[in-house]
């Protein structure tokens, strides 16, 4: 149909070059040109999009393929040591494969449980905090081939904590599941429908803020075929609620997208799931058999005149393919390269048709909102921003984990009161909110509240919201280094700037510390500004923003040209 007319192999292709890479250990030439004839493309097609994606650009993949998380989190609780412990005990550099193909280890950003950091997956079983220890105590290829059999856990003492990770308190964990839909598509109207969204003042959850109601009505305003896409590419580093809703909740998160289908009058929905959510990806898949077996998905459901139906695309490693563009093309089997805006995806998104991209978070209030109305949505949280969030709190918390919280709260209840303040006595020396779009606060600046305007003024994105606490034991030097490594890894390479730009930042972070620092320093700023205001698109920008924020946070540290 409309993917073949379109030149796209659509979303079969990364499920294509996973199952490829699964059985052969790696891409090889002739599995492209295979793949390409299949498709009817060029070759360049099928290796473009195949060389996007870290989960295809590593050599080869070990029988046994180990994923190491360097997220902020992560590198929070240990500087980065996990890393270099793991590389020791198999053996093997990170991004590499041992020659004999018996092990793998990939750094990746980010697993999700930043509240049991560091965090490990071996094959799909997560290893974290306080199981990471005994993670390798199997049969282990060595690197050189033979067989070395770590009896004894390895060195890596890592703390852990945790109880429950997850307190989901309030709105969004008390419903049942699939409560509104049958009585909508059956009797409800799309406008109905949205108007209570829109009364609602739901907004993006993802970080954008876009108000979800001009959003659907946008793409409504189109002609189809139109589409409905869960965003559950979670790749910012402290957040992992979406990972919870989809692992935990999944069924809310598709009685979400079916409103959403309902209301922009689309039959076909996707939902992006990250790879390093195995579990997430098998999860939500079981939920769309179990939605269609229970009559919730499908042709004419529950003996209405209305047809929908979800599929779950597994995504390959890359953290600009969440962005919405990028994102448009990662699912069309396209590279995940983000493109300008406009036109933007709710006239032309997936396969050039209008799509409405919402985050799983987002999709998981709307029940809530159709089942008790809008009005009632609107009177919780504050006037400037309704409702609720899901915030994270990383491992270094007393109590770490997933509150849901009203918007207006000041950042300190959630340190202090929520997450106990820090573990062990430490004491807090900079909190960053958002991810690592967001920012860093000082401890004297948590009186701030919980809402986009007044951190806006404070120079801090509020982003997806939660918090990753840091102590004394991280340098300034090495934070700033984490930011523009960030950067300079997860940037798409379209546009100059951005390209050019994170890896120049990330050469003069690596002379932080020597003699000259504050010519250093000096130098960083127009690179910053080059990246502001010329990035094509909201990642170089909010990358500037984050390193101006880590100075800021750290200024008795990183003293400037003018200290
Ligand atoms: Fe890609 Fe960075 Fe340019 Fe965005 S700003 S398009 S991520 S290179």
């Amino acid at each position: 149909g409309l993917q073949a007319r379109l030149g796209r192999p659509g979303t079969v292709l990364l499920d294509r070059l996973r199952g490829v890479q699964r059985e052969r250990g790696g891409i090889t030439a002739d599995v492209l040109t295979r793949l390409a004839d299949e498709f009817g493309l060029p070759v360049a097609a099928v290796a473009g999009a195949a060389s996007f994606y870290a989960d295809f650009t590593q050599g080869c993949r070990g029988r046994r393929h180990v994923r190491v998380c360097e997220g902020t989190s992560c590198f929070a609780s240990t500087g980065g040591e996990h890393v270099r412990d793991l590389e020791r005990v198999l053996g093997v550099r990170r991004d590499t494969c041992a020659s004999d193909g018996s092990v793998s280890l990939q750094a990746v950003r980010c697993l999700g449980y930043c509240y049991d950091s560091p965090a490990v997956l071996d094959g799909d079983r997560p290893a974290t905090g306080r199981d990471l220890g005994g993670l390798l105590d199997g049969s282990v290829g060595a690197a050189d081939g033979s067989a070395a059999s770590l009896r004894t856990p390895p060195p890596i003492p890592y703390e852990s904590r945790v109880d429950p990770p997850v307190v989901l308190a309030g709105l969004l964990g008390v419903e049942g599941e699939w409560e509104v839909w049958p009585a909508v598509v059956t009797g409800g109207s799309p406008e109905r429908v949205n108007r209570e969204i829109a009364a609602s003042g739901l907004r993006g959850r993802g970080g954008a803020g876009f108000p979800t109601a001009k959003k659907w009505a946008m793409a409504a305003s189109e002609p189809g075929p139109r589409y409905v896409i869960a965003n559950g590419d979670e790749g910012d580093p402290g957040s992992y609620c979406d990972r919870l809703l989809m692992e935990q909740d999944p069924h809310r998160v598709l009685e979400g997208l079916a409103l959403a289908a309902f209301a922009t009058g689309a039959h076909h929905g996707l939902v992006l799931v990250r790879s390093e959510y195995p579990a997430a990806v098998h999860r939500m898949r079981a939920a769309v058999a179990e939605a269609r077996a229970g009559g919730h998905l499908g042709r004419r459901i529950h003996g209405s005149g209305f047809d929908f139906d979800v599929e779950v695309v597994e995504g390959a490693g890359s953290y600009v393919a969440g962005e919405e563009t990028a994102l448009m093309h990662a699912v069309s089997g396209l590279r995940g390269d983000a493109r300008p805006r406009p036109p933007y995806p709710t006239s032309k998104g997936f396969l050039g048709r209008p799509t409405v991209l919402n985050n799983v978070e987002t999709l998981a209030a709307v029940p809530w909102v159709v089942r008790h109305g809008g009005a009632a949505y609107a009177r919780l949280g504050h006037p400037d921003e309704p409702g609720t969030k899901l915030v994270c709190l990383s491992q270094l918390f007393r109590r770490p984990g997933v509150y849901e919280v009203e918007y207006g709260v000041p950042l300190r209840h959630l340190v202090q009161e929520l997450g106990g303040g820090l573990r062990d006595g430490r004491s807090l020396r900079a909190v960053q909110v958002g991810g690592p779009l967001g920012g860093f606060l000082t401890p004297e600046q948590l009186d701030l509240p919980l809402l986009t305007r007044p951190l806006a003024q404070a120079g801090v994105p509020l982003g997806h919201a939660s918090l990753i606490a840091f102590d004394a034991a991280v340098p300034a030097a090495a934070v700033l280094r984490h930011e523009w490594a960030f950067g300079a890894a997860e940037s798409c390479g379209a546009c100059t700037p951005c390209r050019v730009g994170t890896r120049r930042g990330l050469e003069l972070a690596e002379r932080i510390g020597e003699p000259g620092q504050a010519a250093v320093l000096a130098q960083q700023e127009p690179l910053l500004e080059v990246l502001d205001m010329a990035s094509l698109c909201a990642f170089g920008r909010g990358v500037a923003g984050a390193v101006r924020s880590v100075t800021r946070a750290y200024a008795d540290e990183l003293p400037g040209p003018a200290a």
